[in-house]
């Protein structure tokens, strides 16, 4: 492999304070205690964060509640333009943003730049576009808002998690208060900023930051009317019990274990980059991340072949260079449920991984693939969240139906095949609600995502996103 020179993006654009307090009704104010996010790249403390606790919380819902009144009656087109403003700071700090998101979450900087951050926008530019048209939506002539949205979200696209959930929730006239992931605050409070210069009233944006306890004291809050959570299954079922019997709303995007089906007639060299793209992208921290491989047996080894192949290209460091394919892992407790997952595959199939150095300091995780995986096996059945891939074969178009749908997640898939018909014939079977077609990862605002199965309930994006924020 050449040797690349290190094209380190630099870090002196962000300004990290030492310590950042709760964004409530428009200013930042003290928690009831603190807690240090790290680079996980380093393992530095960045900054020390207010930690929000239950009447942190109250506070924060009683300023998004106050500001419903005003916000829920402004016509669309003032709350649309408020939005079209955060969409243009958004873009014009997108710099700022990423090498940001960088630092506290590990992903390279060539996702956060390329991917993370134009998403970003899109979503408020999209959303902004619907504040005035809601009439026009299909939700009849005059749709309202519920209220103030509880949003719960995760570590592993801190800013895209938000923007999924704040575009819609605010075009729509809701008020949010939204908890980000214990290991990547600050970003959302670097967004709490780009509202205060867009002079968006107080209230209307609540950021509260903090663990678990902080995140259940949100969702289970008597005022909210609207809970928005995107996490892990197990967090995702207790939410969905404790909800029963209130009169909120929920909407919840949880795991995956997707299936990307390679049939013999794929381009061979496409379906590899879209086989790397689906899982070593962001590390793997990544709920539609195409985990299993089906390969049709004819042309697996063809496939392992040039998939290993390429897999010794691909450059695991520092998350701030710009020639980084795979950043750090987010958190310490993160890299040992992958380390533990990829140990019980290594009982179970055969594990290979590149030779590859990683840095002494941080928390890395080689990308690794497993050969001779069956069904039954736990790396086939357990969303494992790290850069490890499972691989299975098939004979029949049948088979790989019936293994792709073999797993209690249904988030997406991908279908590799030079013929149109098996596409359209193959995504009517598998149960999950994205899939795609000679691609992986592709994500846009107008497109509908979200799961069957254990992989949660409810869509985000699109026109479809825009019913969860309403009263319908
Ligand atoms: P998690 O615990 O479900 O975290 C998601 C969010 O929920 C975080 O903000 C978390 O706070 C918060 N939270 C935790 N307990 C809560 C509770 N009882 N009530 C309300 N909110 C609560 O997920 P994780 O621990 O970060 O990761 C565990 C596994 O979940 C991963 O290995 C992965 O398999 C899966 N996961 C899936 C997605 C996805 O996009 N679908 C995203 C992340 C993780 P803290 O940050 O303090 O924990
Ligand atoms: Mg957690």
């Amino acid at each position: 492999m050449f040797e690349y020179a290190p094209a380190p993006e630099s870090a002196s654009i962000v300004d990290i304070k030492p310590s950042y307090g709760l964004f409530i009704d428009g200013q930042f104010v003290d928690g009831s205690g603190a807690f240090k996010t790290i680079n996980p790249a380093t393992e530095e403390p960045l900054a020390e964060v207010a930690l929000a606790d239950a009447g942190d919380v109250d506070k924060a819902v009683a300023a998004a509640r106050k500001a419903f009144k005003k916000w829920s009656k402004l016509p669309g087109k003032e709350r649309g333009k408020y939005l079209f403003r955060i969409a243009r700071i958004l873009q014009e700090r997108s710099r700022e943003l990423a090498v940001l998101e960088s630092i506290d979450n590990g992903k390279p900087i060539k996702e956060s730049r390329d991917v993370d951050l134009p998403l970003v926008a899109a979503h408020f530019f999209y959303y902004a576009g619907w504040a005035d048209k809601l009439g026009y939506a299909g939700f009849g002539p005059d749709p309202k808002p519920i209220g103030v949205a509880g949003q719960v979200i995760p570590w592993n696209f801190p800013l895209l998690m938000l923007a999924w959930k704040i575009a819609p929730a605010l075009a729509c006239g809701n008020t949010v208060v939204l908890k980000p992931a214990e290991t990547t605050p600050l970003t959302a409070l670097l967004f709490a900023e780009i509202c205060q210069q867009a002079d968006l009233p107080p209230g209307v944006v609540n950021i509260v930051t903090g663990a678990g306890e902080t995140g259940s004291a949100l969702v289970n809050h008597p005022g909210v009317d609207k809970v928005a959570f995107t996490g892990s299954t197990e967090v995702g079922r207790m939410i969905a019990r404790s909800v029963a019997g209130t009169n909120k709303k929920v909407t919840l995007e949880l795991g995956g274990k997707a299936a990307n089906i390679i049939f013999e007639d794929a381009p061979i060299d496409q379906a590899v980059e879209g086989i790397v793209n689906g899982i070593f992208f962001n590390q793997g921290h990544v709920c539609c991340a195409g985990s299993r491989l089906l390969v049709q047996e004819s042309v697996a080894e063809e496939v392992l072949d040039s998939l290993k192949r390429r897999m010794a290209t691909l450059r695991v460091g520092d998350p701030l260079d710009k020639n980084t394919d795979i950043g750090a892992i987010n958190s310490a407790e993160q890299l040992s449920r992958i380390r533990a997952l990829a140990e019980i595959g290594e009982s179970e199939a055969d594990r290979w991984s590149p030779p590859c150095e990683l840095p002494a300091k941080g928390f890395w995780f080689a990308p690794t693939v497993f050969t001779g995986v069956t069904q039954a096996h736990r790396i086939a059945q357990e969303e494992i969240f790290g850069p490890v891939l499972s691989v299975l074969t098939f004979r029949t178009p049948a088979e790989a139906v019936e293994k792709a749908n073999n797993t209690p997640y249904g988030l997406s898939a991908g279908v590799w095949t030079e013929k149109g018909s098996r596409i359209l014939k193959i995504a009517d079977k598998l149960r999950a609600g994205v899939v795609w077609a000679n691609t992986f990862n592709k994500f846009d605002p107008t497109s509908p995502f979200g799961g069957y199965k254990e992989s949660g309930y409810g869509r985000e994006g699109g026109r479809h996103g825009l019913e969860a924020y309403l009263n319908v």
